[in-house]
């Protein structure tokens, strides 16, 4: 960390919003105007719709992150957590990857600290349940379902192997429905290459609260979605919920009991609950309280956006409801990001701010290769597809929207190489611990065992 003369201007996180709106500051700073920090545990920023595809190998993990050093050059970027904020003193403490926490003073503050897993106490479920919500998550994923397939190829316990083939995702939304598409599909793929498994004998399992999935497209293409899924063999269960999931046992409300090794958990996002640390002025569900210009409330210095923000939707009040708040997903973070960089630049300088307003333009969610439900607004007019077409769309937005050419081309080119080599399906479940084997080689080696020689051979 470097000490500056020149106004400090701090962005808490590193993820869509954090990255877009250091990158706009950047660009449209004059030269020594101000210091331009960052601030991440991760040294990345993940482009969080493309992790089921991660998790379903049709896109190379590294392809999907984007290194926080290479795009902000004239940034600093420091890997690290910020844990709490003094605003009467304008001081950040941050605690880094290593070593002791410090103090960062600033005069500008961007807060873009994004979402965490929204649980609840449900027995079981810190212990045996798997998030969607980071790259780590989806590659661990990948290897634990592929390894699943391993165990029950090669079991002959008929109980080992149930409960190896029963995979059970919570939640039916983008992140939900998306990761039980592609985590089926793969596992359809690599079914193929296993002696002892078909994908009969799996079972897949998919639970909402809602009465319905993919809230986000509207109900129609929801239900389509929900019809897709069960015409793959995914047992959909709606208007229920998980009760507990102690060892792997899922009790749902509904009655329903299974075994599973594979939970995963994609019910909903919460703001980050270190936010109640700064000082901020927070909304009933947690997220920082941001005026239209998206200026933290009272707050002239400190702006927020994204999933962690509250920010009033222009748009859908002007069309008649009051209470509309922009919903946290990745459309209004980059654009909100656009606009919060043009506003902390016009704040620094005493120049107005400007709203930010935003008319829904529709989502794309895919279910698998050549799958997939996409809703496009043009004006007033809402176009539905599904299918192929939908997957090409969802393909066609998502790499386009990829942050950085360098990022673009290699999730083509991934896409690309998918189409001529079939899909990898090997897992690297010992890379979570990769010292384990050479631990084992530098251990003493135990006492050696006197070979069976013929002479004891015809003694014994
Ligand atoms: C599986 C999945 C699929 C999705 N699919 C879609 C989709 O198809 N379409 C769509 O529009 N949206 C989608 N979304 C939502 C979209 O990704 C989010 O709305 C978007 O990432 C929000 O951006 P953000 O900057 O607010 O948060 P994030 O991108 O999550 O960034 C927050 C950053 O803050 C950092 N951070 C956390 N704590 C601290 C701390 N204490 N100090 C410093 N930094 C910290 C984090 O490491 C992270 O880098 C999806 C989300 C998920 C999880």
């Amino acid at each position: 960390m470097s000490t500056t003369e020149r106004p400090r201007i701090l962005v808490v996180g590193g993820g869509y919003v954090g990255l877009y709106a250091a990158r706009r500051i950047l660009k449209k700073m004059r030269y020594g105007e101000a210091t331009v920090t960052v601030v991440d545990p991760r040294s990345y920023m993940t482009y969080q719709p493309f992790l089921p595809e991660a998790a379903a190998g049709n896109i190379s993990p590294r392809h999907v992150v984007v290194p926080l050093r290479r795009v902000l050059p004239k940034a600093e970027v420091l890997t690290g957590r910020v844990t709490t904020i003094d605003q009467d003193r304008k001081v950040a403490t941050i605690a880094p990857l290593v070593g002791e926490a410090y103090e960062l003073p600033f005069d500008y503050l961007v807060i873009a600290m994004g979402a965490v897993s929204r649980t609840f106490p449900i027995p079981g479920l810190a212990e045996q349940g798997i998030g969607m919500k980071g790259i780590e998550e989806a590659i661990g994923l990948r290897n634990h379902v592929l390894e699943q397939l391993d165990k029950a190829d090669s079991t002959t316990d008929e109980e080992i192997r149930r409960k190896a083939l029963t995979f059970v995702f919570i939640g039916g939304g983008f992140a939900g429905a998306e990761t039980v598409g592609e985590v089926e599909d793969m596992v359809r793929d690599a079914a193929k290459y296993y002696k002892n498994v078909s994908r009969e004998d799996m079972r897949f399992i998919l639970v909402d609260a809602a009465d319905k999935i993919l809230p986000e497209v509207g109900p129609k293409l929801g239900t389509y979605g929900k019809e897709h899924l069960e015409g793959r063999g995914v047992e959909v269960y709606l208007s229920t919920s998980m009760e507990s999931c102690v060892d792997g046992h899922v009790v749902l409300k509904n009655g329903l009991e299974v075994d599973s090794n594979t939970i995963v958990w994609t019910a909903g996002v919460k703001p980050n609950p270190v936010l109640s640390r700064f000082g901020l002025p927070l909304g009933p569900r947690g997220h920082v309280d941001c005026e239209p210009t998206l200026q933290v409330k009272g707050m002239d210095y400190v702006w927020a956006a994204g999933d962690n923000a509250q920010v009033p939707d222009l748009v859908g009040r002007k069309n008649g409801n009051p209470n509309a708040w922009c919903p946290p997903n990745a459309q209004h973070a980059l654009r909100q990001a656009r606009v919060l960089g043009d506003n902390v630049l016009s704040g620094m300088r005493g120049f107005p701010q400007k709203e930010y307003s935003h008319a829904n333009k529709g989502a794309v969610a895919g279910l698998g290769l050549h799958k997939g439900v996409a809703m496009i607004v043009m004006g007033k007019m809402k176009i539905k597809l599904k299918g192929r077409l939908a997957w090409y769309m969802h393909r066609g937005y998502h790499g386009m929207a990829m942050p950085t050419w360098n990022r673009k081309i290699r999730v083509f080119a991934d896409w690309t190489l998918g189409m001529f080599l079939k899909r990898e399906v090997v897992s690297l479940g010992a890379i979570e611990s990769p010292r384990e084997e050479f631990y084992e080689a530098a251990k003493p080696a135990p006492a050696p065992v006197a070979a069976k020689t013929e002479e004891k051979a015809k003694a014994s």
